[in-house]
């Protein structure tokens, strides 16, 4: 096997269990690797690390598959990890209380670069990186055989595997091919998903729980649900009793799907109110005709995805926040979300304090939100843990 040696002085995060190995703390390789072939790590002076998958392409080099010397990545090696990981959601799964949940994810199962969601009798995975890409097939033949399914669809449409030298790839690895809308439940809620062409792998299984938090405030409220997408949080609101929905989304099918996600939870189409486009200029638009709201949702795309980019994404956090207070009545409530990892918790927070000092609110933390129980995050692993959202009361 090909081994790499890490610079002396670099070696401290894979000491302490991180995933990523970067290019620049690697010393030498005595060999050329392929992508995704899986090469030994060791010290600058010879001391085994374990091993991983290296990617010649991307910045993160090596992402490690073991930090244990004496494990050999076969096949054996991935149906352990995908049992451990199988055994969790079997255990969570009354919980859960939905026939959408995922199944791996990624760098906190182990797996670094895979992600498989169940969305009823069908899995889509994502394959993100080149040591994913290298064991697909693999993997593949493991869920067939561990996991009952229809069908196992692939989502691995995404930019960023063109940092990992890949192409993006959408469409049936085996079985059946998922129809155009597969309906799924979340308690006694349901939704019509489009696996093939959804964003994610479908839906925003990463916000079941935030969702659920909505009902309790939901009664009798006019919401604004912002950043939409299906309708999730809206249907949410509607089923315990929300008077009506205002949802905003720059996408037509999503909207579209919101539309369909009514019916079949017996709403009226009359509830709810769809808005295509910019949402920043439509809460401008809201805020100008003196519209206001008892409860209003905020659930913005990840606004970056590099540090370059953090002046910009915090004004763009801060700036619709303080549109959202602007356009609360009194005693309203905010739920609002930061799902880009390199916000931290604590930032956000700071840009909700600057946003509701701007709108010359008095605004109060009343509950914190983040990451579902199938979303485990690992604690060696912190830049897995990207959702965090704040609930929120003005006076
Ligand atoms: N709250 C949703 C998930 C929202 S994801 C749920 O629970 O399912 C973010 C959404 O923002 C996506 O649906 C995307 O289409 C939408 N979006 C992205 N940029 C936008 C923009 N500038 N204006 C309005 N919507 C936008």
């Amino acid at each position: 096997m090909v081994t790499v040696r890490l610079k002396e002085g670099r070696q401290r995060s894979v000491k302490r269990f991180h995933p990523w190995i970067f290019s620049g703390a690697i010393k030498e390789i005595d060999g050329d690797p392929e992508p995704g072939q899986t090469v030994r790590i060791r010290t600058e002076g010879g001391k085994d690390l374990g091993c991983g998958a290296y990617c010649p392409r991307s910045q993160i080099r090596i992402r490690v598959w073991s930090f244990n010397r004496d494990e050999r990545i076969d096949r054996d090696f991935f149906k352990r990890r995908l049992l451990n990981a199988l055994e969790f959601r079997r255990t969570i799964l009354p919980s859960i209380d939905s026939d959408a949940y995922r199944i791996v994810n990624a760098e906190s199962d182990g797996l670094p670069g895979i992600v498989v969601d169940r969305y009823s009798d069908f899995l889509v995975c994502q394959f993100l990186t080149a040591g994913a890409e290298y064991w697909k097939g693999v993997i593949i033949s493991l869920l067939r055989e561990l996991i009952p399914c229809k069908g196992i669809y692939e989502r691995s449409d995404l930019k960023i595997r063109l940092k990992e030298g890949l192409r993006p790839q959408n469409g049936i690895f085996w079985g059946e091919e998922p129809p155009d809308r597969l309906m799924i439940y979340e308690s006694d809620i349901r939704f019509w998903v489009d696996i093939k062409r959804g964003q994610k792998t479908g839906f925003y299984l990463d916000q079941r729980d935030n969702r659920r938090a909505i009902v309790k405030y939901s009664k009798g409220m006019d919401i604004l649900n912002c950043f939409s997408y299906s309708g999730g949080f809206g249907i949410y609101a509607l089923k315990a009793g929300a008077a009506r929905v205002i949802n905003i989304d720059s996408s037509s099918e999503a909207l579209e799907l919101a539309k369909e996600n009514l019916s079949i939870n017996s709403l009226p189409v009359s509830s709810t109110e769809n808005i295509r486009g910019n949402a920043f200029d439509i809460l401008r638009d809201l805020r100008s005709s003196g519209k206001r709201f008892d409860l209003i949702v905020m659930d913005p795309p990840r606004f970056l995805d590099s540090r370059s980019k953090i002046v910009n994404a915090c004004r763009g956090y801060k700036d619709i926040n303080m549109l959202a207070f602007q356009m609360l009545k009194s005693g309203g409530i905010l739920f609002t979300f930061s799902c880009s990892g390199l916000i931290s918790p604590e930032l956000f927070q700071k840009l909700i304090f600057d946003a509701a000092l701007d709108a010359q609110v008095d605004a109060k933390i009343i509950g914190r939100l983040s990451l579902p129980i199938d979303h485990p995050v690992s604690v060696y692993f912190p830049e897995g843990n990207y959702l965090k959202g704040l609930i929120l009361k003005i006076s």
